[in-house]
């Protein structure tokens, strides 16, 4: 929590204005910045590959990224993006300014994983009390901020739909130091959490071998695409008896997913059938037979 500290102190200090500011960490910032920029408003659709980055993720989305299939991106996506990596910059400035250890950050690193070479690009490697972990940084919005980050590793540990603790693992064991977790930062109120993978688990074994199934599955010609999410039947409670509705609503996982409409074509986003709010919800049904009780 070392870090959290210095960040909480130096932000603090800086509100009284009493912080003394670095020209040449202001100079890195804006470079940091500039690079961001040209990363993401210059995206170049390259050979498809395996990355630490996205190697958790659903297998069904990988496969249909290999096939090349096209994924629907909005407007502001690429917003999205360049909030997460300009908070990430804003954040390294930060951390530079408040003396924390930074011992790389950004750096490449390469792994072997099932005679493939994977690579990857880690966010950080900080020391603090005299050990040097690797940290991933996340920018999150409020809700994901207080509803997973907060609750720590466990939650995480919960539902990871995009492979994150498996991309905190590949890095450090490409680094070569332990995993420390995530340093968070809420986009909307701006606080930060330090979220630590507690060091009594033993979770990575476990991560990487996964990771080389995953790798041996997405390499292998032979490989099927197969949705990995099913349509779940819409019910409702009638005088304490459960009754369906007929229709079937899509997946979370794939309501969010940029292959939606490759995967349901029929979907339909609808006020959600069981509401009896005024202005219900909407909803994907990937079946929609009642639209109304
Ligand atoms: S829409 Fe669902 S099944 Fe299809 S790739 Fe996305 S998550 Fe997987």
């Amino acid at each position: 929590m070392l870090t959290l500290l210095n960040i909480q102190d130096f932000l603090q200090e800086s509100i009284k204005g009493e912080t003394p500011l670095s020209p040449d960490l202001i100079d890195q910032f804006v470079e940091d910045c500039q690079t961001s920029i040209e990363k993401q408003m210059k995206r170049q659709k390259g050979e498809w590959r395996i990355r630490m980055s996205g190697l958790g993720r659903p297998l069904c989305q990988q496969m249909l990224d290999k096939k090349g299939v096209h994924e629907d991106m909005e407007y502001n996506a690429v917003l999205r993006f360049l909030f997460g990596d300009i908070t990430e910059a804003i954040l390294m400035f930060i951390m530079r300014q408040a003396g924390v250890k930074v011992v790389d950050f950004q750096k490449p690193c390469t792994l072997e994983i099932a005679g493939h070479t994977i690579n990857g690009t880690l966010d950080v490697i900080l020391e603090e009390n005299g050990e040097i972990k690797v940290w991933d940084i996340k920018s999150a919005s409020d809700w994901a901020f207080k509803n997973k980050y907060a609750h720590g590793y466990e939650k995480l540990l919960e539902e990871d739909p995009f492979g994150y603790i498996m991309q905190g693992y590949l890095y450090a064991e490409a680094a070569g130091y332990p995993f420390g977790g995530w340093l968070v930062v809420n986009k909307s109120s701006g606080e930060v959490l330090q979220v630590e993978v507690p060091s009594w688990q033993d979770d990575k074994p476990a991560y990487l071998k996964d990771a080389e199934r995953r790798v041996k599955y997405l390499m292998n010609p032979n490989s099927k695409f197969v949705k990995g999410y099913t349509p779940q039947p819409e019910t409702i409670k009638v005088k304490s008896e459960v009754v369906s509705t007929g229709n079937k609503l899509m997946p979370k996982e794939c309501g969010f997913c940029g292959y939606r409409n490759h995967c349901w074509p029929k979907a339909v986003l609808h006020d959600k059938v069981t509401s009896k709010a005024k202005f219900p919800p909407k909803v994907w049904y990937t079946t929609l037979k009642t639209t109304s009780l």
